[in-house]
């Protein structure tokens, strides 16, 4: 059968991981979550006090960028490749609200971008891979065979996060959670270099009253047809 790139893309918490993961596994393809390496980059620029509340020190991170070094190990017991910040694995510390309250402005800057891109660009060159984050369709992978757009209500993704923020122990109100997807919101859809947009050719997927399973019942209806077309 032949291989294909997936595109997923929308704004944040849409759970647009959990569907990257869930295909991958079933197709047998890569799965690159795009986010967590913008996180991890910003947990980098928090380690070395390039950016707190009141100050970002953009220049400072242009100059080491080449001090950082990214790199997906896969986890067979998660069934996921974790993301790894210099040889550490950092899954767990880039998904605090902390990480979240920066990492946009961190994704705002260009040469942060241009440098992940490539990384994407390279992950991605011999297709079978399924990507998800803000750029996949327009930038990374413009030539994707397939794009979707995920989208949902902003209660709706806040309540989602923040039930699983919570599972995990954190210390969170709905509040500022709500705060934060609201803020990325904006920041992702109206930054000037790569804004979060949905590729004309995406298919836009509005999840907000789907479960777990329906959603995936119909992205993977679609990725099979695609499939069956090509290999027909
Ligand atoms: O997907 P996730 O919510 O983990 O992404 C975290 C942040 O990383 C986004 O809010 C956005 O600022 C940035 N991002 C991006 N481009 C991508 C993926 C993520 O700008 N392709």
């Amino acid at each position: 059968m032949s291989r294909i790139t997936i595109a997923i893309d929308g704004f944040s918490s849409t759970g647009k991981s959990t569907i990257a993961k869930e295909l991958a596994a079933k197709l047998h393809y890569v799965y690159v979550d795009s986010g967590a390496m913008y996180r991890a980059v910003t947990l980098y620029a928090m380690q070395h006090e390039f950016i707190n509340e009141g100050y970002f020190f953009k220049d400072k991170l242009i100059n080491n960028l080449n001090d950082i070094n990214l790199s997906f190990h896969f986890n067979e017991s998660l069934g996921f490749a974790e993301i790894f910040l210099n040889n550490v694995n950092v899954e767990h510390k880039i998904r605090t609200l902390e990480v979240s309250n920066f990492v946009s402005k961190i994704a705002e800057v260009s040469e942060v971008r241009r440098r992940l891109v490539e990384e994407q660009q390279e992950m991605g060159k011999n297709k079978g891979v399924v990507m998800d984050g803000r750029d996949i369709g327009t930038v990374v992978f413009p030539n994707a065979e397939l794009k979707f757009f995920v989208n949902a209500s902003a209660d709706k993704r806040a309540k989602r996060r923040f039930d699983e923020l919570i599972k995990k122990g954190d210390k969170v109100t709905y509040k500022e959670i709500l705060k934060n997807v609201k803020y990325r919101d904006r920041v992702d859809s109206t930054r000037l270099d790569s804004p979060l947009v949905k590729a004309d050719d995406a298919i836009e997927i509005d999840n907000s009253d789907l479960t777990l399973t329906e959603q995936f019942d119909l992205i993977y209806g679609i990725v099979k047809s695609k499939l069956d077309l090509r290999d027909i």
